[in-house]
């Protein structure tokens, strides 16, 4: 057998991206003040900022679309959904909304109040945002390998159920539900093996508290499971699927995930009442119940999307892709988050700089670098991201300082992996004339987004 897994696809439309040089990506990095938040997409080569939203679409998808039934109520595209989704988990009610975050807005403000206690292996950044919006606390409780970098552990989005325990038993009165993130984003793309999804929904149960998944990666998660877990070896993706959902009582989802597309997301749940408060929330934000913000041909989209998502040779091809990049960076002595996740690679910046102090931001430096090296654009998960700049002038700084491949689904090929490996080495090669950075301007939240830089002695 062959031992190169090849792409299960081959390319029907295609896009141009623009090679610039050298010369102009650094004018274009200075007039973006060194933050590649503010580059133009046009201007960038190979863009892994994300993976959400940015994917491929099929032809099957974009013929469905034309299937799009556009009416405001009842809509065949709806029934069409709904019936897909019932099928992958097995839950009766369901709800569409026009991304992940509009779905946990949604959830939690019907289900949700004031002074309660979510527990999750970890909040993505916009659940800890929605649930802290309605004064709940989110409270991660990932085992402790999901915080250690170079630690090899096969689930490292496991929660720590000892840590649950204690939390049930000094605060059950203020849970309304658990969560649990499939896959972990905000610790690495890390998959949760199903024996911690069963025994995580046993423990709730006895305390009679429901499990709602955040689901966004699901079908990675079910393929790691597949992968890593003994006894699943054999089984067929969809099964794996539906007996996580199994465990579950009801889920958000962004489809801009695993749903590949470029927008939609939904609720599904279990209990009519539950959902019964949520159709009345949605209504005043997102829309009727049979279109929640997005359009027919959306769900027609989404329907088609969520089914391709759980394909068996793509999630080989994808789950290989990240990493055969870790193994790229292997070789070349780059430090990453291991094992690699589901859908991108945490360069751990430190290894690639070394001798840069972190006041100067090595994260977010060797971010710039990958810009002005080779035209690619990742995400610094550092000190800017993370660190604050205090009253008294002075900085606090982040425990570690990543930069974040994400890749969108579908979309590059092995060769564009291949060109990123060498930039990055080359980077490494070079990498006491990678400047740092300080910073010129920020706002007081989420500086990374908007800040404005300048090389450090310049
Ligand atoms: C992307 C994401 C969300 C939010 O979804 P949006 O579609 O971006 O609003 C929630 N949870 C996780 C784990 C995600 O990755």
């Amino acid at each position: 057998m062959p031992k190169t897994l090849i792409e299960p696809f081959r390319i029907k439309s295609i896009e141009p991206i623009r090679m610039t040089t050298r010369a102009e990506r650094e004018e274009l990095l200075v007039a973006a003040k060194l933050n590649v938040f503010k580059l133009r997409a046009e201007d960038v080569l190979i863009d892994w900022l994300t993976d959400s939203g940015t994917g491929a679409m099929s032809s099957r998808q974009w013929a469905a679309i034309m299937e799009g039934d556009e009416s405001y109520a009842g809509a065949r595209s709806f029934f069409r959904l709904e019936t897909g989704i019932q099928g992958i988990t097995g839950m009766k009610f369901f709800v569409p909304t026009h991304q992940g975050r509009a779905a946990e807005k949604v959830l939690f403000t019907a289900v949700c109040k004031e002074g309660q206690l979510v527990p999750n292996n970890c909040h993505f950044d916009t659940t800890r945002a929605n649930l802290e919006y309605l004064g709940v606390e989110a409270v991660d409780l990932v085992i402790p390998e999901g915080l250690q970098p170079a630690t090899i552990h096969p689930f490292k989005g496991n929660i720590d159920l000892d840590r649950v325990a204690q939390v049930l038993a000094t605060d059950a009165a203020r849970i309304p539900f658990g969560m649990i993130t499939v896959t972990n984003n905000t610790g690495g793309g890390q998959p949760v093996s199903m024996a911690n999804l069963r025994a995580y929904a046993a423990l709730l149960k006895r305390h009679g508290k429901a499990l709602i998944m955040d689901a966004c990666r699901f079908s990675e998660n079910a393929m790691f499971i597949k992968m890593r877990e003994p006894g699943y070896e054999n089984t067929p993706i969809a099964d794996i699927v539906h007996e996580m959902f199994s465990y579950a009582d009801g889920c958000t989802m962004s489809a801009k995930k695993d749903g590949m597309v470029n927008i939609g997301g939904f609720i599904a749940l279990r209990s009519e009442e539950w959902m019964d408060a949520v159709r009345n929330l949605l209504i005043l934000t997102e829309g009727f119940p049979t279109y929640g913000g997005l359009a027919g041909r959306d769900l027609e989209a989404m329907a088609i999307g969520l089914e391709e998502g759980m394909h068996e040779d793509y999630l080989r091809y994808r789950l290989r892709t990240a990493e055969y990049l870790g193994e790229r960076f292997e070789a070349a002595g780059i430090g990453f988050v291991k094992p690699t996740g589901g859908h991108a690679v945490y360069i751990d910046a430190r290894t690639v700089l070394p001798a840069m102090p972190v006041a100067h931001y090595p994260a977010w430096a060797l971010c710039n670098a990958l810009y002005l090296e080779g035209g690619i654009r990742g995400v610094e998960i550092g000190s800017v991201m993370f660190g604050k700049r205090l009253a008294d002038g002075t900085e606090t700084y982040h425990k570690m300082e990543l930069v974040r491949l994400a890749f969108p689904r579908r979309m590059y090929t092995q060769s564009h992996f291949d060109y990123a490996a060498e930039v990055i080495a080359e980077v490494k090669q070079r990498a006491s004339s990678i400047r740092g950075v300080r910073l010129s301007k920020q706002s007081p939240y989420l500086r990374h987004f908007t800040c404005e830089c300048e090389w450090v002695g310049a």
